[in-house]
């Protein structure tokens, strides 16, 4: 297809409208033929920071599009390998500027495993507050709030604004009041990681409440990407690290020095994946399709947690389950034992991780009720 203007949003504009009139094979395939036709399109290197479409495109999904930190120009942004990558940057500046030298980074017990590592592996000690309360199988809000009040100030949090991994435990807003406020008074620094937007409630704007709230409430803090989960692009290393700053004098000084860091590293980020999600979010069209399949992925997990519940109700599995459906997004921390879980992987060729841990998007009609009698069974067994 032969295009008439230079300008990528007004090619991309032209070039969408013309797929519009082909078959309907999904939001990624589309965006994807949207690139393949684009004659334009070269195999150059992005910038250090990397695409500015994405960049920006990325920065407003989070912050909203109204956000005012962006308007007032001290929102910056840096395009990474995925959300694994934008950790990584972000702990990597702090680890050389963070003006608090030996500041702990705090993460939740538990979390996703590679926050250690990464957090060790650039020199920051990594300490951990309390997340998980075995006992109501929900949040330890109690817990947090005191490790909070009793970190030194100044500390570094890393959180997770919605869809916790591993436990499927979000705070809700009240309780995201209460951890700004000790934040706040002990003038730690928030470090998100949203590996799930859209994928906990299927509300976009939902899923970035805590963030928004931080922000509006006046916080600088980081916002680490991924698009692995919600654009299923999880090869293509698609991420973002959204930088909020106090002014626009301090987050260039920050940009500046992550541009520094990231050309030692990669020299500039991959532009494939990254294409194909600033096309979605810059294309009104493919953006309602997104949105609407981000909400089906999620109400689908949504009834299979019902299902779930209902089912293991149904038997008389001894324990309280409604944790099952209080949780939200991809897992769920059922409270199984290890040694349960190894029942579960022998007998039953159910697989999920030793802590017990399950992707409940590895449930369906077919299988819930298989999988209800399997836990009923070692439940009541080992
Ligand atoms: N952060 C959290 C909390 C995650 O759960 C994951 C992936 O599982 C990531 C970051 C990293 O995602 P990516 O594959 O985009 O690097």
């Amino acid at each position: 297809m032969s295009s008439t203007s230079n300008h990528p949003a007004v090619r991309l504009q032209q070039i969408s409208n013309h797929i519009a009139t082909k078959k309907d094979t999904g939001m990624n395939k589309s965006a994807d033929r949207i690139l393949v036709e684009d004659d334009n399109l070269d195999h150059e290197y992005l910038p250090i920071l990397g695409s500015n479409e994405f960049r920006f495109a990325s920065a407003k999904l989070i912050l909203g599009a109204n956000s005012k930190a962006i308007a007032e120009g001290r929102v910056g942004a840096a395009q990474c390998i995925s959300g694994t990558g934008a950790v990584y940057t972000g702990a990597h500046f702090l680890s050389k500027h963070y003006p608090i030298k030996g500041a702990a980074c705090y993460i939740s017990k538990p979390t996703w495993a590679n926050h250690r590592a990464i957090f060790e592996g650039v020199g920051i000690p990594v300490l951990e507050y309390p997340y998980w309360d075995a006992a109501t199988k929900g949040l330890d809000l109690k817990g947090m709030l005191s490790c909070m009040q009793s970190a030194p100030n100044g500390s570094i949090f890393l959180l997770h604004p919605c869809a916790h991994n591993p436990t499927g435990v979000d705070p809700t807003p009240e309780q995201w009041r209460q951890i700004a406020d000790v934040m706040e008074a002990k003038g730690h620094f928030t470090f998100f990681d949203c590996a799930y937007q859209g994928f906990a409630s299927g509300s976009l704007t939902k899923d970035a409440f805590s963030v928004r709230y931080f922000v509006d409430r006046g916080f600088e803090l980081f916002v680490a990407q991924s698009f692995s989960k919600n654009f299923g692009l999880y090869s293509e290393r698609a991420g973002n690290l959204t930088i909020v700053a106090k002014t626009p004098a301090v987050k260039n000084r920050i940009e500046s020095q992550i541009a520094k860091a990231q050309r030692a590293v990669i020299s500039n980020p991959p532009a494939y994946g990254s294409r194909i999600v600033s096309v979605v979010l810059n294309n009104e069209k493919l953006y309602s399709e997104w949105e609407t399949n981000l909400a089906s992925m999620a109400n689908r997990i949504i009834d299979m947690r019902k299902a779930l519940y209902d089912e293991l109700v149904r038997l008389g599995t001894p324990g309280k389950w409604n944790h099952i459906v209080d949780q939200i997004g991809m897992f769920s921390f059922t409270g199984l034992t290890t040694p349960q879980v190894k029942v579960l992987k022998e007998k039953y060729h159910v697989y999920l991780t030793d802590n017990g841990r399950i992707s409940m998007a590895g449930l369906n009609s077919q299988n819930v009720k298989y999988f209800a009698q399997a836990v009923d069974y070692v439940v009541r067994n080992h």
